[in-house]
């Protein structure tokens, strides 16, 4: 499993590379601008272009992500706020893809109650304006080869929510049918985040309960969506809907219940990028340690598991392990 950071780009896009490598981070995640402003800072071509030649000449840092900026809201019915939203959103997609970044992360906004019926082809229809905008700029720049092997554009994976208010997002099913309001648009994806899933109040602190958010994701959004984890740590309990990260093993959460998920087959290729505090500045090499730790743990628990699974149908039975039966033969398969 690939294991990375959030990382500044103080002093310019390309620092972020230098700053993951010093982390031993094999991904870095950036924010092109302000993620707590509108404004787009102009980002020149040469240093775009110059980002993914240093990102394929590293021999540390594999992929970038980016986080976009905060204040964006698709989901809103300010006519205002949307506009900005939309410009953000095109000139956070934009400069992503012109770096040739794996995946741009973003939180979808909120309905502020108006649920997510009333607002879900107006989300829908905003994500695909954004593709379709970028697509169109990349081919005028002539730079559809910077995007990689993927397609014209950088895939926007929509995140997870903690569950806030009328936050869209707190559940896969609500994603999945942004998605297949978006008519199943391959340049959709999900960001998965352990805080925010923790905090909307799914557990899992066990390998069966692991399992279960895993199956989920595959009957929902489908794990073939799944594009990268967020892998933090909650300051807050299970259920609470707020969005608190805290370092690993240092939170509600555990090295344990997040070693159970991360185990999982279906997340080993997953990358997982790391947006914790710290010490107050952000991920530190300690905390990319202490996350190749709980992924080498998941691998454990998974290996230790596996034998009761096989004892045979008595023991497994006993354990309620019917299903487990069933669901070591049909691995891959939907469910
Ligand atoms: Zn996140
Ligand atoms: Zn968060």
């Amino acid at each position: 499993m690939l294991v990375g950071a959030h990382v500044s780009t103080a002093g310019g896009l390309r620092t972020a590379l230098g700053r993951g490598a010093s982390l031993g981070a094999d991904v870095v995640q950036i924010f092109t601008q302000s993620p707590r402003a509108w404004r787009s800072p102009a980002h020149g071509e040469e240093e775009l272009a110059a980002y993914r030649l240093e990102q394929a000449r590293s021999d540390r840092v594999r992929a970038t992500f980016c986080h976009a900026t905060y204040l964006i809201n698709l989901a809103s019915s300010d006519e205002e706020l949307l506009g900005r939203s939309r410009a953000c959103l095109a000139d956070n997609l934009a400069v992503a893809t012109a770096i040739g970044a794996s995946g741009l992360i973003l939180h979808v906004g909120s309905h502020r109650g108006a649920g997510l019926a009333t607002v879900c082809g107006q989300v829908a229809d905003e994500l695909l304006r954004a593709l379709d905008t970028a697509a169109r700029d990349v081919r005028v720049a002539g730079a559809a080869e910077a995007a990689g092997g993927d397609g014209p554009t950088c895939p926007l994976l929509l995140e997870n929510a903690a569950g806030a208010g009328g936050t869209v997002g707190r559940t896969f099913e609500e994603l999945s049918a942004i998605v297949e309001r978006a008519g199943d648009d391959p340049r959709l994806g999900l960001c998965l985040d352990t805080q925010h899933l923790f905090a909307s109040g799914v557990d899992y602190s066990s390998i069966e309960a692991a399992d279960e958010v895993v199956r989920s994701i595959e009957r929902t959004v489908g794990l073939g969506r799944l594009g990268c984890i967020h892998l933090n740590d909650s300051k807050v309990p299970l259920g609470a809907n707020r969005d608190r990260h805290e370092n690993l093993g240092e939170g509600e959460i555990g090295v344990e219940a997040l070693a159970c998920l991360l185990g999982h087959p279906a997340l080993r290729e997953v990358p997982a990028v790391l947006e914790v505090p710290g010490d107050g500045n952000g991920p530190r090499a300690a905390d990319v340690a202490a996350a190749r730790k709980v992924v080498a743990l998941g691998l454990e628990l998974r290996s230790a598991a596996a034998p009761s699974a096989l004892a045979g149908p008595d023991r497994a039975s006993r354990r309620g392990g019917g299903e487990e039966l069933r669901r070591r033969g049909g691995r891959g398969a939907p469910t």
